[in-house]
């Protein structure tokens, strides 16, 4: 349509989650029509971050910090972690602001279709952080899917060999939605109700 740099761009944007084919062009029209105020900083922003940003060697959020600002925050309670899904979750939670405690990011479920196991996951990391017995509870805020509760109970079990507190946040929620989908209000009720 305009040559090989423009097709690029906008193949790469219609990938992206929520993107198509459509809002692919009107974000790289947009970009165009003014380079210097919207695409230069927009590519400026896109390289600082794939330089800086990092998974955490200690939870796994994604963070410029190693460990990251939540980790390496003074005032997070670290009796407590949060076990979730993925990065999103972690995130969703942090816009409720509900939990004080400091999170653990699994990378996903255990899946006996998707041929996922526990090696797969951050599960021994996890282990690790509570064996050294100063955390006192476990939440694990796993989605509610045939994947999600077998993942849970997978850790509960090994969880409380380490004699730490397992609860679940009770999520009031459509089966097979995500943390992230939540509103804040419903994640709060959630996260207060746990069992
Ligand atoms: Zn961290």
């Amino acid at each position: 349509m305009g040559g090989p740099e423009l097709d690029t761009l906008i193949q790469i944007f219609a990938r992206l989650p929520g993107l198509g084919q459509r809002s692919a062009r009107r974000i790289v029209l947009r970009l165009l029509q003014s380079p210097e105020t919207r695409m230069v900083p927009l590519a400026r922003a896109l390289a600082d971050a794939a330089r800086a940003v990092r998974s955490c060697s200690v939870c796994g959020n994604l963070d410029s910090l190693d460990p990251c600002s939540i980790c390496s925050d003074a005032a997070r309670d670290r009796g407590i972690i949060c076990v979730v899904e993925g990065v999103g979750d972690l995130w969703a939670l942090e816009r409720a602001r509900v939990f004080q405690g400091v999170y653990h990011v699994l990378g996903g479920t255990l899946s006996a279709l998707g041929g996922t196991g526990p090696d797969d996951l951050n599960v021994s990391g996890l282990l690790a952080r509570v064996s050294g017995g100063a955390v006192g509870e476990a939440i694990l805020a796993l989605s509610a899917t045939v994947d999600g509760a077998t993942t849970a109970h997978f850790l509960a079990e090994r969880l409380a060999a380490s004699g730490v507190r397992v609860t679940r946040v009770a999520q009031g929620v459509p089966i097979g939605g995500a943390l992230d989908v939540l509103d804040d209000g419903t994640l709060a009720t959630a996260l207060m109700a746990r069992r």
